[in-house]
């Protein structure tokens, strides 16, 4: 592991002159920041080093572990075995934010509802189990116990339990990967070890443990877990670790969501082209998640779509090191940014190095917003449309109204009032599926609270 730079005050002061916007930042105003040196799809993919040949193939296992699913997960039968989440209109919620915001939305706003997937019930279920499937059928393969023309129902019996059981898995996390690969590892019969930080909730290490999983408890942030994870898994040969901040499987197990997206598009005839331009307001934690999905976006409708990427006030770590080209060489801790939100999944001071350098150039803007704005939101969406998320996954509900207001990227972009009748802006609601019915309580009465203000 590479050593982490430390940053004099003199250091930062000459940081925060090349680049004013740290000071917005630093002071937790909530901030809007359009990508200048956005790249065509064209230019900007094969710098990724990653191709739609290697979403295929994820897409391909994929489909040839359906019918574990279908034996070991039962409510995965209704979908044939595959985990994908539902895509619907909100238009009251629309209204509302129209109102609230003063200011109406032309085009329509549309929300993908990852809080629905199956087993975890958040966008981890897309990656993390990816990324443990994957190293199932390869050490299966390996073994001679499996064929990839099998029907891999097999997998779900004692015979592989027993083979997986030589092996470990293990993973550093804020929870909802933890809950993923927990829940799957666990199921394959691997040793599973969940590195917790301590702003995981306690409702998901108590899942865990019923499942057999051994969770570790930090008292320090996402980082540290993730690093002692790391450290601990490197000392055992036959422990596979899922490396939240630089893993290509998890990726690509994100990414296979383009795709399936632009069918779901179709069927439900939606245009996607530089005529009718999609928006996609994408939460950011680490930046795995929404920079796989994005990958698969712009493999799928290249310069056509538009992604943005959403993060708390408190926890602003893509922004940070995209907008200063540092990337992974600056945490918010370096700025007195605390790292302190109630949007967990978001909680992460130090972003992805490998999803920043790769990503940045294809995407067309990123934000922040309060804990408070993440709250608010999820009441409304409750009260509007019956959604129940996580505060995490409200991040991308404010993009579209980000996104109008500004007028000198909309003309960079070519993004006329006409085209922008015929967008969509699709918010990805990111997680809340697990979320115990007291907790929500508790968030739908502090957003009650909120908004009476
Ligand atoms: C993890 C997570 C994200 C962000 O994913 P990263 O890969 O950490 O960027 C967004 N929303 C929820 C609910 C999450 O759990």
């Amino acid at each position: 592991m590479h050593s982490q730079p430390h940053y004099s005050k003199q250091a930062i002061s000459e940081l925060c002159l090349a680049n004013p916007l740290l000071n917005e930042l630093m002071a937790l105003n909530s901030v809007t920041w359009f990508n200048p040196e956005r790249q065509t799809t064209e230019q900007a993919l094969p710098a990724v080093g990653l191709t739609a040949d290697d979403v295929t193939d994820a897409c391909l296992r994929l489909d040839r572990f359906a019918s574990y699913f279908c034996a070991a997960f039962p409510e995965t039968i209704a979908s044939n075995g595959l985990l994908e989440s539902p895509l619907q209109a909100i238009s009251a919620m629309q209204q509302a934010l129209a109102t609230q915001f003063q200011q109406p939305l032309s085009g329509q706003l549309l929300i993908k509802l990852d809080n629905f997937l199956p087993i975890s019930g958040s966008i981890k279920a897309r990656g993390g189990i990816y990324e443990v499937l994957q190293h199932a059928e390869k050490l299966a393969l390996k073994a001679g116990l499996l064929q990839l023309s099998d029907d891999y129902s097999r997998l779900h019996s004692d015979v592989f339990r027993d083979f997986f059981s030589q092996y470990s898995i293990a993973v550093g996390s804020t929870g909802n990967l933890g809950l993923s690969i927990g829940m799957i590892g666990a199921k394959l019969g691997f040793n599973t070890s969940v590195h917790m930080s301590a702003d995981a909730r306690q409702w998901k290490k108590d899942l865990l443990r019923a499942q057999g999983v051994t969770v570790v408890e930090y008292q320090s942030d996402y980082s540290v877990a993730v690093a002692e994870g790391r450290a601990q898994a490197e000392q055992d040969p036959n422990c596979h670790f899922v490396d939240d901040e630089n893993s290509v499987q998890l990726f690509l197990g994100y990414a296979v969501a383009g795709d399936r997206l632009k069918t779901q598009l179709t069927q439900q005839g939606i245009k996607v082209d530089r005529d009718h331009p999609l928006f996609v307001y994408l939460p950011c934690g680490v930046g795995g998640g929404p920079g796989g999905v994005a990958f698969g976006l712009k493999l799928a409708f290249g310069d056509a779509v538009h992604c943005i990427f959403a993060e708390p006030t408190h926890s602003p770590c893509m922004l940070l090191g995209v907008y200063t080209g540092l990337h992974d060489n600056i945490s918010v801790q370096d700025l007195g940014i605390d790292n302190i939100t109630t949007a967990d999944g978001l909680a992460v001071g130090r972003a992805s190095g490998f999803v920043g350098r790769t990503m940045a150039p294809m995407l067309d803007g990123f934000y922040t917003l309060s804990d408070n704005d993440m709250l608010a939101m999820l009441g409304l969406l409750s009260e509007q449309e019956q959604i129940h998320l996580e505060p995490s996954a409200l991040a991308g509900m404010p993009g579209p109204w980000r996104v109008i207001n500004d007028t000198s990227y909309l003309k960079r972009l070519g993004l006329t009032p006409e085209r922008l009748a015929n967008a969509h802006h699709l918010v990805w609601a990111t997680g809340g599926g697990m979320v115990p019915e007291a907790e929500m309580k508790q968030y739908l009465a502090q957003a009650a609270k909120i908004r009476e203000g």
